[in-house]
């Protein structure tokens, strides 16, 4: 059984962006409007060496269960306990958020092991707004651009590492 890395996040951060650019085809849908992509994406992929079953989950959602948005939670939550690692992105163009916060709180209380990376990092001051989301207590953050493609070699093997 190849080992499962789940991309979290919540909605617009770069979750699809990224498991495109991880699973190098395109497969989830990448569009401007927050939360297009409704259903988990999973492909089989090459990661720092490893075969690993990717998993891009809808976005997390604070919502009852019988709301869409609510499945896409409960749905995420699903792939979250299957996980032997979590990836999860935050957007530092937006900065952090109360979901993030959130989101970060129970990462660490439900004690799996996760990569924080900090998305849309390029360019100037990239790496700087990257530093901002120490204050999640999730370790050291790795500042990448999923779009432009950049710091994706440091995740690959920060992810080897990890697994
Ligand atoms: P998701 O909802 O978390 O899956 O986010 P998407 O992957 O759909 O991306 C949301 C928006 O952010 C899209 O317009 C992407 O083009 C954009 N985006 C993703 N990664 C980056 C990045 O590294 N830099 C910038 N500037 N935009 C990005
Ligand atoms: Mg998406």
């Amino acid at each position: 059984m190849p080992r499962s890395v789940v991309i979290l996040g919540r909605p617009n951060v770069g979750k699809s962006t990224l498991f495109n650019r991880l699973a190098q085809r395109k497969i989830a849908i990448v569009d401007d409007t927050p939360g297009v992509t409704r259903d988990r994406k999973e492909v089989l992929a090459q990661i720092g060496g490893h075969e690993v079953l990717l998993v891009d989950t809808a976005g997390l959602e604070e919502a009852p269960p019988d709301t869409v948005a609510g499945r896409m939670r409960a749905s995420s939550e699903a792939a979250l306990r299957a996980a032997d690692l979590v990836i999860f992105v935050v957007d530092v163009r937006a900065g952090l958020t109360p979901a993030d916060r959130a989101f970060a709180t129970w990462l660490r209380r439900a004690n799996l092991p996760v990569l924080l990376v900090a998305n849309k990092a390029e360019g100037r001051g990239g790496a700087a707004a990257a530093m901002e989301t120490y204050e999640l207590g999730l370790g050291d953050p790795i500042a990448i651009s999923a779009e432009h493609n950049e710091g994706v070699g440091v995740l690959h093997e920060a992810v080897a590492e990890a697994l």
